[in-house]
């Protein structure tokens, strides 16, 4: 359907989009803004969506078909999927943006390829985005089964997965230039695009245990170069514009990950975290004794304590606990107990998942702090309650430094006066090793699932 009429309109529809989508990030920047960030650029989708609509010499039926089964398929996984697959799901999300965009250019490459030789600004656009879109779409693949346990989350890393992965990139890089300086080939470009596939595959399958974060992070921003690159092989500038912006926000976060463990990204990516006998977790040891704590005593040292800070980790969201530890802060801030929630920023399986939850609940965003806002005060710190969190509570992080999570920081609850863990077993996290906190004296076990222990402390603290 010809719609020529709008060619004038839709330029600017894109560059208010583009400005509505900087206007929304700019407003994720903070807990109170960030739902109505989420709304503009929620608004600049919409309008961008339209806008492309609008363009000349589309083919309906195609969208309508896409956009209805897409549409219902994506309803269905939103509405269904636990609040524990949620990293899954962003990972599978992450990995089918990479695959849409590498799919933009292959079809482009069909387009033009087949029958002359590629235009270098065209052709360099379209090889970006074969490239990079199958790297991510794989590599999100296999991050998705690192998440959901079908792949090993330990890392399988041996010399010959450098070697082969430097090979590979190599060979793909190889056959970009010579398909879009020397002459097109369809064969050749297969093999590019089948180069690029098990890249994505040997990049995330070394890259083991607690370092996982910073591959969501760093998919995540691939997803939006991809996408860029598909805009530049459509020419459509929103695209392009909305591709950088998530490029560079996964930068971002990815920096923030990788100092959220103390790790360069050089390190997360080449040095293999987590192989080896040092990940074999160990549930409890023969010689060292954790002392387990009841609902009655744990409610009589936390409704008579001055400072109490909760720590949420994955066992909150995998027991949906956020409202019953609202609950129980709620009743001890009435009591007049200091109260706050300290998040660390790769607690649970994907970035931010401790903050979506917690502001699920309403938590008050004054008494969200950070490590570094209460690890030099620690010991003035009563009770720290631990919430089904491990690694980032675990001391071995800064006190063993061959330890795989050496020098990532940690939420030292284990120099508060008291630390109460909850969780159900002595059973190791995501990093699968041991942690010495469960055996320390200040230390004790509340066991059982988070959600119904916070009930019964709740209960308790109502009777003090
Ligand atoms: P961990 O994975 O270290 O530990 C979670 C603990 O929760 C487990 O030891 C488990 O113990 C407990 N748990 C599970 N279910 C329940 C339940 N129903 N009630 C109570 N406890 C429960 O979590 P952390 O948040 O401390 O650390 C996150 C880890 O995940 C880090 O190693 C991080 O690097 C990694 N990671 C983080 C990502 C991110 O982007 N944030 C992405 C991928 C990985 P038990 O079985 O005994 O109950």
């Amino acid at each position: 359907m010809e719609m020529s009429g709008f060619s004038a309109i839709i330029p600017l529809a894109y560059l208010a989009s583009a400005v509505l989508f900087i206007l929304g990030i700019k407003r994720l920047s903070h807990p109170d803004t960030a739902a109505g960030g989420n709304r503009l650029a929620a608004i600049g989708m919409l309008l961008a969506v339209i806008a492309t609509l609008l363009e000349s010499g589309l083919e309906y039926t195609w969208i309508i078909a896409g956009v209805a089964i897409g549409g219902l398929i994506g309803g269905i996984m939103a509405r269904t999927v636990k609040m524990t697959a949620m990293p899954e799901m962003v990972a599978v999300f992450n990995g089918f943006g990479g695959a849409a965009s590498g799919l933009v250019a292959v079809g482009e490459y069909l387009r033009v390829g087949g029958s002359e030789t590629l235009a270098i600004d065209s052709g360099v656009s379209i090889m970006a985005g074969t490239l990079i879109g199958a790297v991510t779409f794989s590599g999100s693949m296999i991050a998705f089964g690192k998440l959901q346990g079908f792949v090993t989350g330990n890392a399988i890393s041996n010399p010959l997965v450098k070697f082969s992965a430097g090979l590979l990139l190599g060979f793909a890089v190889v056959l970009a230039v010579y398909l879009v300086g020397f002459e097109s080939n369809l064969v050749f470009y297969w093999c590019l695009i089948a180069a690029a596939l098990i890249l994505g595959v040997l990049f995330v399958i070394p890259i083991g245990g607690a370092d996982m974060p910073v591959v969501v992070a760093l998919l995540n921003s691939y997803s939006g170069l991809a996408a860029a690159s598909a805009g530049f092989v459509l020419e459509n500038n929103a695209l392009i514009i909305s591709g950088a912006l998530v490029g560079a926000s996964g930068l971002i976060l990815t920096g923030i990950m990788c100092r959220a463990m103390n790790r360069s990204l050089a390190n997360v990516l080449f040095s293999a975290f987590g192989t080896g006998a040092a990940t074999a977790g160990r549930a409890a040891d023969g010689d060292r004794v954790a002392t387990p704590i009841e609902a009655e005593d744990s409610a009589m040292v936390l409704g008579y304590a001055s400072q109490v800070i909760f720590v949420p980790g994955y066992g909150l969201a995998v027991a949906q606990a956020q409202h019953r530890v609202r609950e129980l802060a709620d009743l001890l801030t009435e009591r007049g107990v200091s109260v706050r929630y300290c998040v660390h920023p790769v607690a649970g399986r994907m970035p931010g998942h401790m903050n979506v939850l917690l502001a699920e609940a309403n938590v008050p965003y004054e008494q969200l702090c950070e490590p570094e806002d209460v690890n030099p005060d620690m010991e003035n710190i009563d009770v720290a309650v631990v919430v089904g969190a491990n690694d980032v509570v675990n001391p071995l992080a800064r006190d063993d430094p061959q330890s795989p999570i050496g020098g990532m920081p940690i939420i030292e609850t284990d120099r508060a006066k008291t630390c109460i863990v909850i969780k159900r077993s002595l059973s190791v996290g995501y990093a699968g090793i041991d942690n010495p906190l469960f055996y320390l004296r200040n230390n004790r076990m509340f066991f059982g699932d988070a959600s119904d222990a916070l009930a019964r402390i709740t209960e308790e603290v109502k009777q003090l």
